[in-house]
């Protein structure tokens, strides 16, 4: 039987998974596709402290999995596919082997929301995308649109600009909710040009984006916006599959933890974005992290 099993790779995790593993605990790491989550694609991070000069999620994520690994952590890609839980323990099933473990940290983050509008899921990859790290580089010179007004959308409406002649970014309100740095920079930016109170109707293109339709929500003018790309930013939900039934969530579907990231099951921690909490960052995740490893070492010494 394990000590402690932590699932998802995200910086709550793996800051979980250094803590463990400096604590002497027997604990593995799973992640269904390489550890990272969702910071993987960000281009730049500029708020975590100690980095003045900000540094590629990539990076960051590199540089905690092989300080965790230094001191001896077992990570594993495999993909988490059941939970029981027991009084004295936890069975964890995996698409090839069971396992059973004193304590287990969840910290399978979040994943981005949908837009829900026709043409989405059809010209997803072809046109329409999630992530601007990985595809803005194919809009060299061609105009796209970002739909969204928090940080994430501005953030990636601004590396788009590097590549892209023109930028619009849609947003449902006339104020955008990012940062107050963000919307300064993004509102200086001659490449940008918001599109207030507006949302997407529509995707339109057959095999590829040729444009999105937009209704004014405030005075219900139709309009239709010529774009190659489409770039969605309008937040994210729990990633809580695994434990939907099994934990007590909030209405959003985030785990409700006590300041110790216990859950309503003792034993069970979460970590990370999947915890329902006020601000979602890297610095508040590997805080969840190291506090939950340290409440489940506590835990796992009192069985
Ligand atoms: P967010 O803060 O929840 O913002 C989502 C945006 O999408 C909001 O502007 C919202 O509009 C809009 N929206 C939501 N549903 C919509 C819909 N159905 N149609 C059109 N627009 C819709 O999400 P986020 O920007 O991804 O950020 C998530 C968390 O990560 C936040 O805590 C954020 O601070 C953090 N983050 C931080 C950084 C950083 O510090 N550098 C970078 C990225 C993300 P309304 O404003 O009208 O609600």
């Amino acid at each position: 039987m394990e000590d402690l099993i932590i699932i998802g790779a995200g910086p709550a995790g793996l800051t979980s998974g250094l803590y463990s593993a400096r604590a002497r605990l027997n604990a593995i790491l799973f992640e269904k596709l390489m550890p990272g989550g969702q910071i993987l694609s960000t281009d730049s991070i500029e708020n975590y402290p100690g980095f003045p000069d900000g540094l590629s999620g990539f990076e960051l994520v590199d540089r905690m999995k092989r300080q965790a690994e230094k001191f001896g952590l077992m990570i594993r890609n495999s993909e988490i596919t059941g939970l029981e839980f027991h009084p004295e323990k936890k069975i964890v099933f995996t698409s090839d082997e069971t396992l059973e473990t004193g304590a287990l940290i969840i910290s399978s983050g979040a994943v981005p929301r949908k837009l829900g509008v026709n043409g989405e899921e059809k010209l997803t990859g072809k046109g329409v995308s999630y992530c601007a790290t990985c595809d803005g580089p194919f809009y060299r010179d061609q105009e796209v649109a970002v739909v969204g007004g928090g940080d994430t959308a501005v953030e990636e409406a601004l590396f788009l600009t590097r590549f892209a002649s023109k930028v619009y970014i849609i947003h449902r309100r006339d104020e955008l909710r990012a940062t107050k740095l963000l919307q300064e920079r993004a509102l200086a930016e001659e490449k940008i040009a918001p599109v207030w109170d507006s949302v997407v109707t529509q995707i339109v293109g057959e095999t590829g984006v040729e444009g999105i339709d937009l209704l004014n929500v405030k005075t219900n003018e139709k309009t239709h916006l010529p774009v190659q790309g489409i770039f969605v930013y309008i937040g994210f939900y729990a990633n809580n599959q695994l434990v939907k039934g099994l934990l007590e969530l909030d209405k959003a579907g985030f785990i409700i933890t006590n300041n110790e990231m216990e859950t309503s099951v003792p034993g069970v921690f979460a970590a990370g974005d999947i915890r329902a909490k006020l601000l979602r960052q890297v610095s508040t995740a590997v805080g969840d992290g190291a506090t939950a490893a340290f409440a489940a070492e506590k835990y796992l010494n009192s069985m």
